[in-house]
């Protein structure tokens, strides 16, 4: 049984908005949002940090933006602009280790991030 709560996500265990699924991948709302959009796009598969990745994932982290893609368009963002961010290990800020790329956008953004 798994501990990730990803993974349970992934597996519908435990509740979340979803806003995007398929076969590799799926889409869903950050608990805690810092931006009106803030969705969080994960593979089914557990793959705890980008150190994790390796080349037979080539294919998935693709499908993983075009999901970002695809979820920042139909909010309306194409054009406007909005953030992909994939943190990795602590001074990063990852908290949840499993690969998961956020997708912010709806407000101004500042560079560099904090
Ligand atoms: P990280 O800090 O690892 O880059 O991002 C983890 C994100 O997962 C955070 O933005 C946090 O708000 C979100 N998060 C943590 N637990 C849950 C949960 O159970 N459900 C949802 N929807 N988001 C979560
Ligand atoms: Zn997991």
């Amino acid at each position: 049984m798994t501990t990730c709560i990803f993974c349970k996500i992934a597996n519908g265990d435990i509740p979340a908005e979803i806003v995007y699924e398929d076969d590799q991948v799926l889409a869903f709302r950050d608990l805690n949002p810092q931006a009106p959009l803030h969705v969080l796009v994960i593979p089914r598969k557990h793959i705890a940090t980008i150190n994790d990745l390796t080349p037979e994932d080539e294919a998935l982290v693709g499908r993983m933006y075009l999901a970002a893609r695809q979820v920042a368009g139909e909010a309306g963002l194409a054009t406007r602009g909005y953030r992909t961010v994939m943190n990795c290990n602590s001074e990063a800020g990852q908290s949840v280790y499993h690969l998961h790329l956020h997708v912010l956008g709806g407000r101004s953004m500042q560079w560099p991030p904090g």
